[in-house]
């Protein structure tokens, strides 16, 4: 049985004078002034509340573009009967009928919606272009299309039969509803994490996160015009807790599909824990959480691709990636011209809104971001063991505004070595070269999270050496590329240890997480 095959998204270039920068522009400035007002959609209606939220952006946080109705615990209650009542057909639809509705969904994102899904990315999570495209056009359209491609490999997949028996497998969805809890920093993993359970046959009840509003709305707007059944995907937004709550002493809810912080992670899972008498059956628990992702250098790489690799890897959608590299370990003999090409490349970074097209930096997502890192900036200056060599200096009055800062410290545990951030600021150790290998087992035991990682180095030897010390200390683990920009059908994306159950975005193994398989053997 064959689908379509699936294709990554060319990704558009915006440069001046192309049709795509005319028509992001455009539909950025009416999306400016839209004054949206974005219910719960439940069932296939849309819920207005009547208690709001107002939607700002970051880089302009004074200017309302619109707001969101939340739910009360009434509306999460609908949300769940609501997919289980949808479940009834859907879960027994072919499964063909349910991928041509993904693939028609994958075509309105890389078409009509695709300037709408990158302008609200631009405006509600203050991304550039580039990295809005990345993400809301060409990420969001491809896990769709080599989800689908995946799934008909799952139904493929039959066990031997013979004369005397015949055996079959069917991949049933989870009996219940799943919980897709989405987070601000990928348009992308919004619309991932509901589909690619919704595509195996399942229900969802979905959680954006409250700074992803504005473009989640798109989203789910892609969801409906693509004719996934009402209530096969009910978006719900609010009390993060209540709604948890609700949803985790459910006795039908079969598992949680998550991208966010490891500390929410680690709540939900023993909270599931408490509630696990409760169940029909034991939840599948999917999450992909945090990350302190390194770039090791070797003394054998060349100064300007280790630069390179750092600022973008670091500094790219304001390092507000799961996968930004957070720390570095520069050997003493390259630091010289690193940081020569580092501090260069960094000031020449432009800062403001992602109107402005020459703006590789835009504001980080919200105030309590913003004071963290303040924080954090404040400590190193203050610090012995730690210098800012670029950046520091940071600015509320119009966006929550923070410079990309490097910090360079004497102690490879000094706090931002290990403690995640979740912003533009990276910090470098500078080592001995004769303590390469040293080095690596130091990377290894500071990781408490592992999701990605980088060497670079033109020495063969040193690249294996650092791909065996570090196996478990990164999920996506780059030899000479910087140790972001996985792409869907080619880096399967996820890590373990602290940063997940690494069930890998855009991969078979994940969705056959929202499948419980039965049997059957036939006799004649
Ligand atoms: N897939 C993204 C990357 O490789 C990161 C996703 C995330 O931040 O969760 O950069």
């Amino acid at each position: 049985f064959h689908v379509p095959p699936a294709v990554n998204e060319p990704v558009k270039t915006y440069a001046p004078g192309t049709p795509e920068r005319d028509a992001v522009l455009s539909t950025y400035r009416k999306m400016w002034e839209s004054q949206v007002e974005i219910p719960l959609f439940i069932g296939g209606k849309e819920i207005k509340s009547g208690k709001t939220k107002d939607i700002l952006p970051p880089h302009d946080h004074q200017h309302i573009v619109g707001k969101y109705h939340t739910a009360e615990k009434k509306h999460v209650q609908d949300a769940i009967e609501n997919s289980l009542e949808a479940r009834k057909a859907w879960a027994d639809l072919p499964w063909e009928q349910r991928a041509a509705v993904f693939l028609k969904a994958a075509d309105l994102v890389a078409g009509p919606y695709r300037y709408k899904l990158n302008a609200s990315t631009m405006i509600g999570q203050s991304k550039n272009i580039y990295q809005a495209e990345i993400d809301a056009a060409c990420e969001l359209a491809d896990f769709l299309r080599f989800n689908v491609e995946y799934m008909s490999q799952i139904y493929d997949d039959q066990p031997e039969s013979d004369s005397s028996a015949w055996n079959r497998v069917e991949h049933r969805p989870l009996e219940g509803f799943i919980y897709a809890i989405t987070p601000f920093n990928f348009t992308a993993i919004a619309g991932n994490l509901p589909t690619s359970a919704a595509m195996m046959g399942n229900v969802c009840v979905w959680k954006p996160s409250d700074s992803q509003m504005f473009s989640a709305k798109i989203v789910m707007d892609v969801f409906k015009e693509a004719g996934i059944p009402d209530g096969v995907i009910n978006m719900i937004v609010g009390d993060p807790e209540m709604i948890t709550d609700t949803i985790l002493a459910h006795p039908d809810f079969s598992g949680v599909h998550y991208t966010g912080s490891t500390e929410v992670f680690k709540g939900i899972w023993s909270k599931i824990g408490q509630n696990i008498t409760k169940y029909k059956t034991y939840p599948r628990i999917v999450g992909e959480t945090g990350g302190k992702d390194f770039i090791v250098a070797h003394g054998s790489a060349d100064a300007k691709v280790v630069a390179t690799a750092l600022s973008r890897g670091a500094f790219e959608f304001q390092g507000q990636k799961c996968s930004a590299a957070s720390r570095s370990y520069i050997p003493k003999s390259l630091w010289p011209k690193v940081k020569d090409f580092l501090v260069e490349d960094v000031k020449s970074f432009k800062m403001g809104s992602p109107e402005d097209m020459r703006n590789f930096i835009t504001a980080v997502i919200h105030e309590g971001s913003f004071n963290k890192l303040a924080k954090y900036i404040d400590q190193a200056k203050a610090s012995d063991e730690a210098e800012i060599i670029v950046g520091g200096n940071y600015d509320r009055s119009k966006g929550w505004f923070v410079e990309p800062t490097v910090i360079v410290t004497t102690n490879p545990k000094y706090e931002t070595m290990e403690t995640e951030l979740f912003g533009p600021v990276l910090t470098i150790y500078v080592y001995d070269d004769a303590k390469f290998e040293e080095t690596l087992h130091l990377v290894d035991e500071t990781s408490q999270y592992a999701l990605t990682g980088s060497i670079i180095s033109t020495d063969r030897y040193a690249a294996s050496l650092a791909t065996k010390i570090l196996e478990n200390a990164a999920g996506n683990f780059y030899i000479n590329d910087k140790c972001t920009g996985a792409v869907v059908g080619r880096q399967p994306f996820g890590g373990a240890r602290n940063s997940g159950t690494n069930d890998k975005a855009g991969s078979k193994l994940n969705l056959l997480r929202w499948v419980s398989q039965r049997l059957i053997k036939e006799t004649f």
